[in-house]
């Protein structure tokens, strides 16, 4: 199965709108014409119309945010809603960022109301998973990852599935500049393909696109995106600069 790699650039709260236009108009020169992998980028919301703006209509770059709320409107200070982020162009969000779970308190049960209300207004999640280093010490990777796919995705029809993205973030590979070996991640990555065969079926399993999230830089980005079952990257750090950005979605292109 050919599935089209995948690479978000998750900024995080980072760049000001004259940064963001700055990045696209670098970026635009330096991956023109890449058409064989998708590209995200997740500004914070500040800066969401101003890389719409910078990217113009011509682009196949794709916009997405970093969190929503799930219900549709209302009074919810603070908040965002699917809709109005649909408003602004918005295809993608990431819902269940380790750091959501962190430090908001965010459970399975919270992502899961996110994820259904996102595909409810057709926007694509990109669901975040992954265990803590004491975890992993533990031998309990399969664990956790299992009971956050099974929490996260609950009745999720397997249409919607397919329209979903999952990243692989083990925690300890956050902004840690420590990444997980590609063998590490592939065995994952495997498990996790696994689990939405068993939460869903097969084939829909084999569509799923699952990202790499951890560290990912230019220099270890195409050993662990060329591993069978890492469809690409979530980029936090390195998508800062738009150099390193394009060198890493350059490394996710299919060998000729
Ligand atoms: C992230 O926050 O999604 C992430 C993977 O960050 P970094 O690339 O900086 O480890």
């Amino acid at each position: 199965m050919m599935r089209k790699k995948i690479v978000a650039a998750n900024w995080k709260m980072n760049m000001t709108q004259a940064e963001s236009a700055e990045f696209v108009r670098s970026l635009l020169l330096d991956l023109a014409d890449i058409r064989d992998v998708e590209v995200v980028i997740v500004p914070p919301f500040t800066a969401i119309a101003k890389v719409t703006e910078a990217l113009g209509t011509e682009q196949d770059i794709k916009i997405g945010a970093q969190n929503m709320h799930w219900e549709k409107n209302g009074a919810f200070t603070g908040e965002i809603s699917a809709a109005l982020l649909r408003d602004l162009f918005v295809r993608y969000v990431v819902l269940g960022h380790s750091e959501r779970r962190t430090l908001f308190g965010e459970t399975d049960e919270i992502v899961n109301r996110k994820v259904r209300a996102a595909h409810e207004a057709t926007l694509r999640p990109i669901v975040c998973i992954g265990e803590t280093l004491e975890q992993r010490d533990k031998g309990k990777v399969e664990k956790v990852l299992s009971k956050q796919l099974h929490g996260s995705l609950a009745e999720v029809s397997a249409k919607e599935l397919q329209e979903t993205v999952i990243a692989y973030e083990p925690i300890w590979a956050i902004g840690t500049g420590r990444n997980a070996t590609p063998e590490q991640a592939q065995e994952a990555h495997a498990f996790i393909r696994k689990t939405l065969a068993e939460i869903s079926d097969e084939t829909t399993a084999e569509r799923m696109r699952i990202q790499y999230g951890g560290s990912v830089k230019p220099a270890n980005a195409r050993e662990l995106m060329s591993q069978a079952d890492i469809d690409g990257a979530l980029v936090g750090g390195a998508s800062l600069e738009a150099r390193s950005f394009a060198e890493i979605v350059k490394a996710a292109r299919p060998a000729d």
